[in-house]
C-alpha cells in the first residue's frame, strides 16, 4: 500500500508539472507578470463576480462562480491606491497591478487550473491531451482512496 501510495504521489506530481508547462506554453511568449497584466480585468471578475467595476463595458458578463479567492487575486496582483481611477472607485480592477516578476512556479495548481478554464482557449489537440490527462485522472482515482485535500480539489476541478 505504501508503495502505491507513493506512486500516486509521483502521478499527482506528474499531472502537476504537464498543468504548469502547459499553461506556460500557452502563455508564450510573454512572461507571466505580462499575461496577468493583460489579463487583470478578467482576473478580477474571477474573484469579484458580483457586479460591475470601473472598466467594465456596457454588458458586462460575470462568471457565475467566484472561482479564485482573495488571497489569490492578492498573491497575483498587487493593489494600488485608487487615486487614477475616476469611473467607479468603489470597484476598480484598473489598480491592481501584477505582481513583479512573478513565476508560474509559484502559483498552486488549483489556481493554475483556473487560470486555463477561464482564460486560455484551447484547440483540438490541446482538449484531446487534457481529456488524456483526465482519463488516466480516472484510472487513478479507481485505484486511489485518499482523504488528502489537495488531492480531492484537485481531482473535483478535472471533473468540470
Ligand atoms: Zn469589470
Ligand atoms: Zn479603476
Amino acid at each position: 500500500m505504501e508503495n502505491f501510495i507513493r506512486m500516486f504521489m509521483l502521478l499527482r506530481e506528474v499531472a502537476v508539472g504537464v498543468i504548469r508547462t502547459f499553461l506556460k506554453d500557452n502563455i508564450k511568449p510573454n512572461s507571466f507578470e505580462t499575461f496577468l497584466q493583460q489579463n487583470q480585468h478578467e482576473l478580477y471578475h474571477l474573484c469579484y463576480n458580483r457586479g460591475r467595476c470601473c472598466s467594465c463595458g456596457l454588458s458586462p458578463t460575470f462568471p457565475r462562480q467566484a472561482v479564485i479567492r482573495k488571497a489569490q487575486l492578492d498573491m497575483l496582483f498587487l493593489q494600488q491606491p485608487v487615486v487614477n481611477c475616476s469611473s467607479n472607485p468603489r470597484s476598480c480592477s484598473c489598480s491592481y497591478i501584477a505582481t513583479q516578476n512573478i513565476e508560474l512556479d509559484t502559483i498552486d495548481i488549483t489556481l493554475c487550473i483556473a487560470i486555463i478554464n477561464n482564460l486560455i482557449t484551447l484547440n483540438q489537440q490541446q482538449n484531446d491531451c487534457l481529456t488524456e490527462i483526465r482519463n488516466v485522472r480516472n484510472e487513478i482515482s479507481h485505484f486511489a482512496h485518499t482523504d488528502d485535500i489537495d488531492g480531492a480539489e484537485f481531482y473535483r476541478m478535472w471533473e468540470q
